[in-house]
């Protein structure tokens, strides 16, 4: 998209969210512009959970750029959007928006990040490997066509409701070699295990077979928090090497920053959270 700004005030971007206040994205921004030269605020804004649409076109006539979306609005950001991305078309939701010439742009960037993260930073191979993906809510959704894309060797997803996994298992069946299984019947081990859940939020674990986890397992759980998560403590317990979705949540920005504005921020740095600079 064009980043032309002719006069003083910078370009307006804000991630919408309910909750909202313990978004980390207007750090991650800032620092991206800074780092990238790029003239433009970036604020965290509160919708009412039934207020999204009003809130989001508040901010579009008052001359907003983009926006971020998290949870829980971003199935309804992506029925708001008149373009989308192949990305988002697959994912069936936004967490990345823009606003040119009276319609919304959509993007998922939130697969992208996760690859990025698991392949470029942790240096993980995804290709003719065996990917235990848990969960088939939003997150879920996101990662499932960029995974398929690195070519693992198998692709199975989890679920506690078998029926939402069902769903994606029709949605993605013709994208690659793609199944659907309940925990208790999860035929171990598996090289990578990514923990798309909401568990962690409620500091519980998904039911995954202590048998799908080996001693070089990569244990991926896409929450971040100071502490690791149930999942990691115990997937650590039986030797699998552990990481959290901070790097998801750098890379993830990154990439909507560039949708945005062009330009690719370096994202070295922050993948250690201690650089993100105080507000
Ligand atoms: P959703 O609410 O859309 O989906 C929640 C999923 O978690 C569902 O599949 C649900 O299963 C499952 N679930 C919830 N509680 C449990 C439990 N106790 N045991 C097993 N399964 C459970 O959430 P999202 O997909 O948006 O988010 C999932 C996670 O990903 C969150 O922790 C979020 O913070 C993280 N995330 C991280 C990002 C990053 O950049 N690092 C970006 C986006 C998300 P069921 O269908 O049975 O209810």
């Amino acid at each position: 998209m064009s980043t032309t700004n002719s006069t003083n005030v910078p370009d307006q971007y804000a991630v919408f969210g309910n909750p909202i206040a313990h978004s980390k994205s207007p750090l991650l921004h800032k620092a991206f512009a800074k780092q990238c030269g790029q003239h433009l605020s970036y604020g965290a804004i509160l919708a009412p959970f039934d207020q999204f649409e009003a809130t989001l076109k508040t901010f579009i006539e008052h001359g907003g750029r983009g926006a971020n979306v998290t949870l829980p609005f971003k199935l309804e950001a992506y029925s708001l959007c008149s373009i989308l991305t192949p990305r988002a078309q697959a994912a069936g939701a936004v967490n990345t928006l823009w606003f040119e010439h009276g319609q919304i742009f959509g993007d998922n960037t939130d697969g992208c990040g996760l690859i990025r993260d698991i392949v470029n930073n942790a240096g993980f191979a995804l290709k003719d490997k065996r990917v235990l993906l848990c969960g088939a809510g939003g997150a879920a959704r996101g990662a499932v066509l960029p995974l398929l894309e690195c070519q693992p060797a198998e692709l199975i997803i989890a679920n506690r409701s078998m029926d939402k996994a069902q769903e994606l298992l029709i949605e993605f069946q013709n994208h690659g070699t793609l199944t659907a299984v309940p925990f208790e019947q999860l035929q171990g081990p598996f090289d990578i295990i990514i923990n798309a859940t909401s568990a962690s939020i409620s500091a519980q674990r998904p039911a995954i077979p202590d048998s799908a986890i080996k001693t070089d397992t990569l244990a991926y759980d896409m929450m971040y928090a100071a502490q690791p998560t149930p999942f990691m403590q115990h997937a650590a317990q039986l030797g699998a090497i552990t990481r959290d979705g901070w790097g998801m949540l750098v890379e993830q920005a990154a990439e909507a920053f560039f949708m945005w504005r062009g330009v690719r921020p370096v994202t070295k740095e922050l993948l250690i959270r201690e650089n993100l600079p105080a507000g």
